[in-house]
């Protein structure tokens, strides 16, 4: 793995499930890492805590991402402990509601794209005083955005919504030496695909799947070090799947 020795990571929802495995992975490039949660304050600490003891250096930072300051609160923070510079954005907190068109709530609808679109959108605005030549943004997408995998209309559209800011961000901070890419797995094994545990989940999403067994973070989280790193330097604008052949 290419080493993020000396560079500065943010990771948002990093108290649990794929943020939790990428901030792993980053500290364990080297990168220092600044582990963001919102009510899991006990699985943060225990998140920086392993980073610790593996020598690497982390910070737990709060913030409710679904508050329309949110963003704001968060990026006052981050400059606050790291200072000037960051390298490295992985915009990763999200919500998911699985709903038929006919029962989905107003409620639901807002606070997903509230935590998955607007949270993402100015994040990034408030944090680009920080970000400059060779930062690289990792936004989460999803496999939902371009393929129909159950009853998730509304939470797809918000995945597309960042399918659509990866391509604008890329194009407009390119020329400040800002890459921006996203991830789009597949089912992954967390808390917010608990269905993956059941027999029936499991095998609904083997028969989506070329590589036949169930995702876990870590999977996606090698993803994310890869385009966080200098490895993928001169890919900008694009959503790598990854999602063990999903769908094909
Ligand atoms: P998860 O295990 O449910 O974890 C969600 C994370 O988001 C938690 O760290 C949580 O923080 C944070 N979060 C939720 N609401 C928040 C809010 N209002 N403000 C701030 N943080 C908030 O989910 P996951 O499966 O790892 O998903 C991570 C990302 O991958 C999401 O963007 C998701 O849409 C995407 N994704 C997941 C799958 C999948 O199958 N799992 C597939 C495709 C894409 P706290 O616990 O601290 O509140």
């Amino acid at each position: 793995m290419h080493s993020l020795q000396g560079k500065t990571a943010l990771v948002t929802g990093a108290s649990r499930g794929i943020g939790r495995a990428s901030a792993l992975a980053l500290a364990k490039a080297g990168a220092r890492v600044l582990v963001h949660y919102s009510s899991g304050a006990a699985e943060a600490e225990t998140v920086v805590a392993d980073i610790r003891q593996a020598g690497g250096r982390a910070d737990a930072l709060k913030a409710d991402l679904g508050a329309p300051d949110g963003p704001h609160t968060l990026a006052r923070q981050v400059r606050e402990v790291v200072g000037e510079r960051l390298d490295i954005l992985v915009a990763n907190a999200g919500v998911s509601v699985g709903a038929t068109i006919e029962e989905t709530t107003v409620d639901d609808f807002d606070r997903m794209f509230a935590v998955n679109v607007r949270a993402p959108f100015f994040l990034v605005q408030q944090l680009l005083p920080m970000l400059g030549k060779d930062s690289s943004v990792v936004l989460v997408s999803s496999l939902a955005a371009h393929a129909s995998v159950g009853a998730l209309s509304a939470y797809a559209a918000t995945k597309g919504a960042i399918d659509t800011l990866v391509k604008h961000f890329a194009s407009a901070l390119g020329e400040r030496g800002i890459r921006v890419n996203a991830v789009a797995p597949g089912v992954v094994e967390t808390d917010m695909s608990k269905f993956a545990k059941t027999d029936a989940g499991r095998d609904f999403t083997l028969s989506l799947q070329a590589l036949k067994r169930v995702a876990q973070p870590d999977d996606i989280a090698g993803a994310v070090a890869f385009l966080a790193s200098d490895a993928s330097r001169w890919i900008t604008g694009d959503t790598l799947r990854v999602d063990g052949g999903s769908k094909l």
